[in-house]
């Protein structure tokens, strides 16, 4: 799902920041659990991958930038024998990329290491930074992450339990997390009190073990069984004593992402117990309801435009038809372009059916635009196949805000829609006419067990206050919001 619109530039989409997995089974071969799980997970982060894992008397450790298949082999996990284990998966949005943020994130408290996976962003961690020179810890990356791991440190080491030192740290800190971490002698998972981002809970069969992830895809890669998702606030803990939960922090205004459901998680997760692919399908048809268009095709733009494509088609009667082809072996992560390839543009990653798209009037669906560039090139790519006209349909509203919660988008400056009324945009791309799906239309076609949802890049509505100073940095002059 990676959507540069080539290799190496940034991507013209909200970004995931990360995935995590954990799995506490001992007798299996958790370091390899944790693969299956990361691979199912790798559209949330390209960046790096790192697996930990814990034997009762220590953690082994191993992270490097790159694929999940190119950073772990048959040797690397051969080494890796534990009892659990968690991964990562990283998109760098706080604290930059490189392998120094690469995580899981290790850390000693007195003697006994731990380490700790995260996705999400922290808002604003300077004040805990202090707090944290002033109890005399020393910080040496500038990931939120670290400044997690540390803030749980200083609490344990007061108290000697590491549950109070994830208390003190959901207290103190804020944003959107879902965390997992590894002691040698258990697994936690816990999540923000608002939800923001997604985390689930399985089960191995035949009472094997225990999984956590970001989403139940990583579950299904495993054989694990959907059991619940973890409760916002909530810190479970997997040991030799089995399942343990406590309510961490108070839980908040339940604020789970919505863009989750409409990019970010893979089609066949599961979120709040509603299917994400059925959810893109809906969506497709409350667009062709607020926003038809006489045309002959509909089209997708994979991958997360193709099963809105296909709701537009059969609300509105039009045909549906597979006009542009992705080329799926494309990464982001190693490829540096060159003035050459800049040139080529998108047509790297996405290339037409001119056959197909010759002559005719064209629906074409998308989940978003950001910073618009993408959405340009895709028309430009699609005039040059001869299309007669390009209508685009995007099902998402127009993204207006920044997000402070593990997404790459932190300033309002690089959105589109925040920076040229709906013409101008639509003007810009080059298309004939331009859509977006009202957030009343997208809050309808999620059918969620948990109604309440995180909209603030496209409604302002914060669900974790956004410090002034922030604002003034990540707003355009004038705007600001009041929470
Ligand atoms: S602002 Fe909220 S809805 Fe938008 S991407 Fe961030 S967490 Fe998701």
């Amino acid at each position: 799902m990676a959507t540069a619109a080539f290799p190496g530039e940034r991507p013209d989409r909200l970004e995931e920041a990360c995935a995590v997995f954990g799995v506490y089974a001992p007798g299996e071969d958790v370091a390899r659990l944790t693969c299956f799980g990361l691979q199912a997970l790798q559209h949330r982060g390209q960046e790096s991958a790192g697996i930990t894992v814990g034997d009762g008397d220590t953690i082994l450790i191993h992270k490097d930038l790159g694929l999940v298949d190119q950073v772990f082999d048959e040797d690397v996990l051969s080494h890796l024998k534990g009892d659990f284990a968690i991964g990562h998966t990283r998109y760098s949005t706080a604290g930059g990329g490189g392998w120094t943020a690469a995580q899981p994130h290790v850390s000693a408290i007195d003697d006994e290491l731990i380490a700790l996976a995260h996705n999400g962003t922290l808002v604003d961690t300077l004040p805990q930074r202090a707090w944290l020179a002033n109890e005399g810890v020393q910080l040496y990356g500038h990931t939120d992450s670290e400044v997690a791991a540390r803030t749980i440190g200083v609490d344990t080491r007061r108290t000697g339990h590491i549950r109070s030192g994830i208390r003190l740290m959901m207290q103190q800190l804020h944003g959107a997390y879902a965390i997992v971490l590894v002691t040698p002698v258990a697994l936690y998972a816990f999540r923000d009190p608002n939800g923001i981002r997604p985390l689930s809970l399985g089960q191995l069969p035949d009472g094997r073990g225990w999984v956590v992830a970001s989403e139940t895809c990583g579950l299904d890669a495993v054989g694990a069984e959907f059991v619940r998702d973890i409760e916002p606030g909530e810190i479970l803990k997997v040991s030799a004593a089995g399942l343990e939960s406590e309510q961490g922090a108070k839980p908040g205004r339940r604020a789970s992402c919505i863009f989750e459901y409409v990019y970010f998680a893979r089609p066949d997760s599961v979120l709040d117990g509603d299917v994400v692919y059925h959810a893109r399908r809906r969506m497709g048809r409350i667009l062709a309801r607020e926003a038809p268009v006489d045309a002959d095709y509909v089209l997708g733009v994979p991958d997360s435009g193709v099963p809105p494509a296909l709701g537009y088609a059969a609300e509105s009667g039009l045909e549906y038809c597979d006009g542009i082809v992705k080329n799926r072996y494309v990464g982001r992560t190693f490829i540096q372009p060159t003035q050459e390839m800049r040139q080529m543009g998108i047509r790297i990653k996405l290339n037409p059916l001119p056959s197909i798209i010759r002559g005719k009037r064209l629906v074409v669906i998308d989940d978003s635009i950001v910073r618009g560039n993408t959405s340009k090139k895709l028309v430009e790519m699609l005039r040059q196949a001869g299309a007669a006209e390009v209508h685009l349909r995007i099902v998402s509203p127009e993204v207006m805000w920044p997000c402070f919660y593990g997404i790459d988008t932190d300033t309002q400056d690089q959105l589109i829609s925040a920076n040229m009324s709906h013409d101008e945009v639509c003007a810009h791309i080059g298309c004939d006419s331009l859509a977006f799906i009202s957030l009343a239309g997208l809050h309808e076609a999620i059918h969620a067990e948990h109604g309440g949802f995180c909209d603030a890049c496209f409604s302002g509505d914060y669900p974790v206050a956004i410090p002034e100073s922030l604002q003034r940095k990540s707003f355009l002059p004038g705007q600001c919001v009041s929470k």
